[in-house]
């Protein structure tokens, strides 16, 4: 990327640095272990990362989304959960930047940046997730504080984080759906509890847990924007951002995949030549890195078009949907190419298998993203 300024260039350095240094030699035993990374997450601290699209004025590093883009990107090169840990934090910041009142940006943004209040996006509860819009926790007003009813699950940062973004209804039989909808920047409290950590098949060491809010007493004025109703548009406002991170994860799993396919085909002979030397695995070879650098364009243009400020479902949708099926189908075929060592732990690639098929869920699944390119190529092209 041309146009990076010095600042940009300097933090992208010292997170290559970072990664190389800190995180690539504990990332597979940290992750086997499923534990959670607390010197990764203390040094990430130290660099700002947890401000990096927070204003500078706020204490924030003030980066523009395509840089923070080819952060993610890095990073998930090394070991996708480390991504996660800032991704929903950032997606919450966002959701406070764009959509809350002066009070509270100036209240939570500096905290966000520093790291000392971190946490992420609740939206998705245990009957719905594609459906927002069907959620039921609900938020009843009570004097000047809301008394909020209701479980969350599959949150990110669940367990260590203590501040999250909250999707609730405040009049469930409103119609349309949303306008009974809003946001509420939560801090763990009384009645804000975590019920369980969730096991799952990859994105180890992150935690992802079940939260349930039991009569759990929040003032008003963490209502995000200061009105009711506006609970969808703070997690569209969230999403946007979220989009363009899984795609960036996606371009730095399908990176990876390509680069341990690349080294091993020059190690691993069969029938007295490297592996690479076979047609059959060229073309797999040549297929990946198609799919990496045309995942990166498309990421590319999609923040790009984040950093300007335009509407960007269109492109941001495109990319998600490629970059994540990219990396899904980067990281089987890197497991191919490796044979019996491919299904080892001893080798990364089992862990890029195991992490990449979240991407196709995660921030809107990739059967969504289809519908929102469709429809969005209807709106752009009428008769
Ligand atoms: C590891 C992990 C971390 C997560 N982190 C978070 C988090 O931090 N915060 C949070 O709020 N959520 C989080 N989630 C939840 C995630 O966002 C949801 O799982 C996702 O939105 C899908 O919702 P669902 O699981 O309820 O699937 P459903 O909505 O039940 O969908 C099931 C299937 O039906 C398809 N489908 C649904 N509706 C349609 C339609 N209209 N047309 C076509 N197909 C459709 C879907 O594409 C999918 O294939 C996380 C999930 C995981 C696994």
């Amino acid at each position: 990327m041309s146009d990076l300024d010095e600042q940009e260039k300097l933090v992208l350095d010292s997170v290559a640095r970072f990664l190389e240094r800190h995180v690539r030699p504990v990332a597979s035993k940290l992750e086997h272990e499923d534990a959670y990374p607390h010197e990764i997450v203390a040094r990430m601290k130290e660099m700002g990362l947890f401000g990096a699209i927070i204003p500078q004025e706020l204490g924030g590093l003030g980066l523009r989304p395509s840089t923070y883009a080819r952060i993610i990107e890095l990073i998930s090169e090394e070991w996708m959960s480390v991504s996660g840990i800032l991704n929903s934090h950032l997606i919450m910041a966002r959701i406070v930047d764009k959509m809350g009142t002066p009070e509270q940006r100036q209240r939570f943004l500096p905290q966000f940046a520093t790291g000392e209040l971190r946490g992420g996006l609740a939206l998705t509860e245990p009957d719905c997730g594609t459906d927002l819009q069907a959620i039921r926790t609900v938020a009843r007003r009570d004097g000047d504080d809301y008394i909020i009813n209701g479980t969350k699950t599959w949150i990110s940062n669940g367990i260590e984080g203590s501040c999250f973004a909250l999707l609730v209804k405040t009049n469930p039989a409103a119609e349309p759906r949303h306008h009974g909808m809003a946001m509420f920047i939560a801090e763990k409290g009384p009645g804000f509890t975590v019920s369980r950590k969730l096991e799952k098949l990859g994105y180890k060491g992150i935690d992802s847990a079940e939260l349930v809010f039991t009569d759990y007493r929040i003032p008003a004025n963490r209502l995000i924007g200061g009105v009711e109703g506006k609970g969808l548009a703070c997690a569209i406002a969230g999403l946007e951002l979220g989009r363009v991170n899984v795609a960036a994860r996606g371009v730095g799993v399908a990176k990876r995949a390509l680069d341990e396919a690349v080294r091993y085909s020059q190690q691993r002979k069969t029938f007295g030549k490297f592996i690479h030397e076979h047609q059959a695995i060229a073309l797999k070879l040549a297929d990946m890195a198609v799919r990496v650098e045309a995942a990166r364009l498309l990421t590319e243009k999609a923040a790009r078009a984040l950093d300007r400020g335009d509407r960007s479902d269109y492109e941001a949708g495109m990319a998600k949907l490629f970059a994540t099926e990219a990396a899904v189908e980067n990281s089987l075929e890197a497991m191919r190419i490796h044979g019996g060592y491919g299904y080892s732990k001893e080798f990364v690639v089992e862990r890029l298998y195991r992490d990449a098929p979240l991407l196709v869920i995660g921030e809107g699944t990739n059967e969504i993203q289809r519908l929102v390119i469709a429809k969005r190529l209807i709106e752009k092209n009428p008769i």
